[in-house]
This record gives structure tokens, sequence and C-alpha cells, in this order.
């Protein structure tokens, strides 16, 4: 089987030595292991990705030497892909409306014993998932604005033990076969307010769709990897290989984001550096063994 990689960026900002790491790292897997390299703009958030971003993503990986498969999926094209696979969730019972605002999430959830999520964001409270369908139905029918959220509880007891294979591994050095704990994360976003998809189920989806044999992103997303494989074994899709990646961080240790210029890869450009310096920067200079081929 061809081995398939893939950068999925979000096109909402311009890309820093972070993303460089990220890219380079697969595009070199990549090629080690003879597969392919694809990019994939995970746009989903119409509000705030813009094509002049998606634009500068393209030149700035092509500066560093990378070149990858065309036609380049773009999600806000695919909203009917990530639908069909929320009535399957639909179907099995397992979504519903959930209407609490941000500011009534924030109420509800101000106790500072109240259960976070891996990211540190508070639990959906459960007011929502006990209403009864006709009160909903109602509520929609008078356009209340609502989110779809996964009965966690249900998806779990219907996927049974989830695990996945860390080849990386994860902030605390997790690796090797390891057991997903989906239920951390509370009933997670399916499909937003104001977008027909959430994060976890279009990546699901797409990177079914687009054969990824190997998952290679930062460790920041590790813990999502456990919502991930609870949602691809309710849909019935094939699960990839992950391998989470050391974030690159700033000289204070802090993580790098999209609005800091100094590591940002067009001033470093304008600067004056060169790809070369940027690989040995991010400690990507030596390329990757080819496998030898077995006789
Ligand atoms: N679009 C996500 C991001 O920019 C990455 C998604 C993934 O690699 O699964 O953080």
């Amino acid at each position: 089987m061809t081995r398939t990689f893939r950068f999925a960026p979000s096109p909402n900002g311009f890309l820093h030595l972070g993303h460089a790491f990220s890219a380079l790292l697969n595009a070199d897997l990549a090629d080690a292991a003879g597969g392919r390299f694809l990019l994939r703009m995970e746009d989903i958030d119409t509000a705030r990705c813009r094509p002049e971003f998606e634009t500068a993503i393209d030149d700035d990986l092509a500066w560093l030497g990378l070149s990858w498969e065309q036609p380049v999926r773009r999600q806000s094209e695919h909203f009917g892909d990530y639908r069909a696979a929320l009535g399957r969730l639909e179907a099995m019972g397992l979504v519903y409306p959930a209407f609490l605002t941000r500011a009534e999430i924030r109420a509800r959830t101000a106790d500072p014993a109240w259960p976070r999520d891996p990211d540190g964001a508070p639990l959906y409270p459960d007011d929502d998932r006990q209403l009864p369908a006709n009160e909903a139905a109602d509520r929609i029918a008078a356009g209340a604005p609502y989110a779809l959220r996964l009965r966690m509880d249900a998806a779990i007891r219907i996927a049974g033990p989830l695990a996945f294979l860390e080849t990386g591994s994860g902030p605390a050095g997790e690796t090797g076969r390891l057991g997903a704990d989906p239920a951390r994360w509370g009933d997670v976003i399916i499909a937003r307010k104001e977008v027909p998809t959430s994060y976890h189920l279009s990546v699901v989806v797409d990177d079914a769709l687009q054969g990824i044999t190997d998952v290679v992103r930062g460790q920041d997303l590790f813990h999502a990897t456990s919502v991930h494989r609870l949602l691809q074994v309710l849909l019935g899709l094939p699960e990839p290989t992950y391998r989470h990646h050391p974030l690159i961080r700033d000289a204070a240790g802090r993580k790098l984001s999209k609005s800091d210029g100094d590591s940002g890869l067009r001033e470093l450009r304008a600067a004056g550096v060169t790809p070369a310096e940027i690989r040995r920067r991010i400690g990507l200079e030596n390329p990757l063994p080819h496998p030898t081929p077995s006789t």
C-alpha cells in the first residue's frame, strides 16, 4: 500500500517555523517511504479563512522546496461529505442540538471544580442532552441557534475500547499502541452553530477519503486523536498511524502563533534567511534514510 501523508493548515494566517517543521517532516517522511504528500486546506471556518492566506501558504511551501499533488482538497468545497457523515451519527441517535450560548456555558461552568477537557475548556453541561425531542424541535422551529454535539457516553458504549498506534510521542512521552480516552472531551461539537461541520468530523472524513495512512502533526493535537479514533470506529473508517511531533517554541519556550512576526516564514524570507537555514533551525537538515528494499 502506498503510504500517504498530508499537511493540513488552516488558511487563517501566515505560516511560521512550526508549520514549516510539520510540512517538511511530512514531505520528508513521504519521500523516504516512496509515498504521497498531500496538502489540505482546513478552511471550514469561512469567516476567518481567506484566499490570500491560502495563496501565501502555497507560496511559502513552494519557497521551502515542497511540491504536492493537485488538486488540493479545500474543506469548504466538501460540506456535503461532512453532512453525510453527520447523518450517519444522527441515525445512530448519537447527536443532539445544543443551544447554550458562550455566556451561558461560562456561567454554568464557573465553579473551579467543573471538569475540563485536555485543552482546558470546561466540559459542556448536560442541560441540552436531557431536553425532550419535541422541546428541542420547537426551539429549532422558533429559530434558536444551535450546535450539534455528540452523546459521548453512548458513542463510547457503541464503539467499545479504542486504541491507536503512536509512532512519535504524546506531550508526556506516550508512545506505542495507546488506549484512546475520548470521554475526557465530554460531548464534543460535531457541527458548529455557524458551520455545518466541526474540526473533528471533517478531519476524520477527509483523512479517510484521501487515503491518509500516516497522520503526522503537532503534539497539541495528541489528545484530539482519541476523538478521531472514536469517530473513525463509529463511521467505519480506516485507522491511520499517528506520529505527533514536538512543537517548535520561541526563545522563551512559548508555542509559536500565527500573529508573532519573528518566526513567520514571510518575515524570515524577507530578512534573507534561506530555506536551507530554515531546515537547520528546526533540525531537519539531514534527509531521512530511505528504507532498504527487502530482497
Ligand atoms: N488544521 C489543523 C491545524 O492547523 C491541523 C489538523 C490536523 O493535522 O489534523 O492545526
